[in-house]
């Protein structure tokens, strides 16, 4: 059996109402992480996710690279979305239960990588339970003591864009990939996965519904897609 929890960065966009509607159809409550600039664009559309079942998390607010910037810039950056999160929850009517972080570009923070991850750890950010995870490096990283959620598989479908010349087949490659440079081999019996796929309306347009393309490719695999569970 393969199992995967479900992550979808860069919300909200245009395409995340089909997306939530195409997840809810399968069952699948994904965390959807989400960073202030957009919320403040597409408020809606984060209230939309959460009457659908669906978790946000915190992405920062504009989505820099922490380690370009300073350890306070990056705490106004942490909080300035908490901000937008509670106000979405409140006007969603749900109860905020977890407070998942993903750095953009999992970006760490360089330098402040320690006080960025004492920050998360003291301000009660919730890590996604990861005890299940056997892939040597996620120890070997230090992963397993990190806050911020990480993945173990990504689609990379964010790099189709014109003239990039990524495109779904080298998406189908990464996850037939039986060793994969970077990640664990999507496909490999027994492992358990934090996938990383994006919302993005750019890549909508190269590739209608891409995610229910990937999605549904990996439950026809048999991919198991779980609950997210938390620390
Ligand atoms: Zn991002």
């Amino acid at each position: 059996m393969i199992s995967a929890v479900l992550t979808i960065d860069d919300v909200p966009s245009k395409n995340t109402r089909p997306i939530v509607d195409y997840l809810e159809s399968r069952g699948i409550q994904a965390i959807l992480f989400a960073y202030g600039k957009r919320l403040e664009r597409l408020p809606e559309n984060g209230v939309y996710a959460l009457q659908h079942g669906m978790i946000l998390g915190n992405h920062s607010y504009a989505h820099p690279g922490f380690s370009k910037i300073s350890f306070e810039e990056g705490r106004r950056e942490i909080e300035k979305c908490e901000e937008l999160l509670d106000r979405v929850y409140r006007e969603a009517g749900v109860e905020r239960l977890f407070r998942p972080f993903r750095f953009p570009y999992g970006d760490k923070g360089g330098e402040n990588k320690s006080a960025l991850q004492k920050f998360l750890k003291e301000n009660r950010f919730n890590k996604v339970k990861d005890t299940q995870i056997a892939f040597p490096w996620w120890k070997e990283q230090e992963l397993d003591r990190d806050i911020d959620t990480f993945w173990t598989f990504d689609f990379a479908e964010y790099r189709i864009r014109p003239d990039s010349g990524f495109t779904m087949e080298d998406v189908w490659k990464r996850v037939y990939d039986p060793a994969p440079q970077s990640g664990g081999p999507m496909l490999k019996d027994g492992s358990n996965h934090i996938i990383l796929m994006h919302a993005h309306d750019e890549t909508e347009e190269m590739v209608p519904k891409y995610w229910q393309l990937m999605i549904d490719r990996l439950l026809e695999e048999g991919v198991q897609f779980v609950q997210p569970a938390f620390f």
